[in-house]
């Protein structure tokens, strides 16, 4: 072994495998920089489709001039280049990865066939929750596997209770009543209603496909060494101690988007993980508007809405009064925006008090003084950002975690407006003129507290900061 080979296996080795889409990348990547940054050699591995789209939009020389532990690796996801990786799609992509990609993964990690730094062995995985057959590849080279669930914990809670709600004979829904209160999620006492249960609860029996991807992560999951999640423990510390009965070995260690300012004292935030190119224009368009006048309108990056809901959700912006910001992300409106009449009285305002963008610098667009407040699908991502930020919110959840993350934002933190199952323009505008106006200093106080403890808990001694520091500690002990 040449001096060069013993320094590399020397190190720690993590393999971290994301779900390949948006919010998930940029949560692993983000843990990914950090490892790196604390001597553990970390290889992350990419599809093919998300490395592309990483490469078209990021300056990737700034990753390993930063991050020097950091390497990349790809595997293809077995979907053609031009499928949509959108909402709908989830299934699919998920089915194609197990089949295609999961025994490229297996081969690299068992055979130690990944590259020519292959001579560092692998010490620990890391991979996406959702990754059932991570645990059998850990299993077999004999390292520890840690699960990290990038949607919110309150969100993965519900699906973990999911067996119980079907022993109890609460799912499927015995009737159409959506508004009936859940009883067997402990921990969510009077909080969730059927309709705040994910979307795919609402099947109407137990042969959906969703709903089966989701009970066999349910058997999963007791089965890794720790669970890591995006989350603070002043924001979710009741459901981290429910999830701690099912595997002790917690590590809550968000918000990531801003632990590593907290941690290295850098002032630019940590290199873009996005897969769309931001225009930064919309920036130079909010420094000329009034403070807090302005509603930023975004449903990340996998909804895909019908043209009816798309102009719903107009007009409640127009007649609103207020000022916006929309993300209009290409693919995200069913059938497209071609031959869609546009009435003549929105596009009059859109020119004169909006502005759109296929995609937003969103993390420095929720931080800007002239955003007021965030009309967000409720994506875990976005949620902790506006948070993190301290703006209130008006959700309209589409999917998975979303349903409970939006009712967690109106009834347990109390930082807005849910809106689910109510795209309807005069509903709309009511929330948007309660949050921006007659309700605004309510919703603004309890936003600013939270923000002030999420970044506490990634500052030195802080919650966050002592379980990152616990795991680095941990993946350090791991040796093979
Ligand atoms: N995002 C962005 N610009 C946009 C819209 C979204 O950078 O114009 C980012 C956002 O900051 C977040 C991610 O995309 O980090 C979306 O993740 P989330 O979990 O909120 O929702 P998902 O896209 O997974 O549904």
């Amino acid at each position: 072994m040449n001096n060069r080979s013993a320094k590399i296996s020397a190190l720690p080795h993590v393999f971290i495998f994301p779900l390949p889409l948006q919010g998930p990348v940029n949560c692993m990547l983000k843990l990914a920089q950090l490892l790196s940054q604390q001597d553990i050699r970390v290889t992350f591995l990419n599809t093919q489709h998300i490395h592309q789209r990483l490469l078209n939009c990021t300056d990737h020389t700034n990753h390993f001039k930063r991050y020097a532990n950091l390497r990349f690796e790809t595997l293809p996801d077995g979907l053609p280049e031009e499928n949509p990786r959108t909402g709908d799609q989830i299934v699919n992509l998920l089915a194609s990865v197990e089949i295609v990609a999961a025994p490229i993964f297996r081969q690299m990690v068992t055979a130690g066939d990944y590259g020519p730094e292959s001579e560092a062995p692998v010490t620990c995985i890391i991979a996406d929750g959702i990754f059932t057959f991570a645990h059998g590849v850990a299993a077999e080279i004999g390292v520890p596997l840690l699960y990290f669930d990038t949607i919110s914990p309150c969100g993965l809670w519900s699906y973990i209770c999911l067996p119980k709600l079907i022993e109890a004979g609460e799912l499927p829904f015995r009737d159409d009543n959506l508004d009936e209160m859940i009883i067997n999620t402990p921990g969510m006492e009077g909080i969730l209603r059927r309709r705040d249960l994910p979307s795919f609860c609402r099947a109407k029996d137990l042969d959906d496909p969703v709903l089966k991807v989701i009970l066999k992560e349910d058997e999963h999951i007791p089965l890794a060494q720790g669970l890591i999640f995006n989350t603070f423990q002043e924001l979710e510390g009741p459901i981290l101690s429910q999830m701690s009965n099912i595997c002790p070995n917690i590590y809550a260690i968000g918000p990531l988007t801003v632990i590593e300012n907290a941690r290295f004292e850098v002032e630019t935030t940590m290199s873009s993980t996005s897969i769309w190119k931001e225009d930064m224009s919309c920036i130079s368009w909010l420094d000329v508007q009034p403070a807090r006048s302005v509603v930023y309108v975004s449903i990340g990056s996998l909804v895909i809405v019908t043209k009816e809901d798309f102009l719903e959700l107009w007009h409640g912006l127009v007649n609103s009064g207020s000022r916006f910001l929309w993300v209009q992300r290409q693919g995200s409106v069913i059938g497209g925006l071609k031959g869609l009449e546009t009435p003549v009285e929105l596009a009059q305002w859109t020119k004169e008090r909006g502005y759109i963008v296929s995609w937003a610098p969103q993390q420095q667009v929720l931080a800007h003084p002239a955003v007021g407040a965030f009309f967000t699908h409720s994506g875990w991502n976005s949620t902790l950002e506006s948070i993190v930020a301290g703006k209130p919110m008006i959700c309209w959840p589409y999917g998975v975690d979303q349903q409970v993350n939006s009712r967690y934002v109106e009834q347990v933190w109390k930082l807005g407006l849910d809106m689910k199952d109510m795209c309807d323009r005069v509903v709309i505008e009511r929330m948007i003129k309660e949050v921006m106006g007659s309700r605004k200093d309510e919703f603004l106080e309890r936003a600013g507290r939270l923000a002030k403890l999420a970044k506490a808990s990634v500052e030195e001694g802080g919650s966050s900061f002592r379980d990152l520091d616990r795991l680095v500690d941990d993946i350090k002990s791991m040796r093979i």
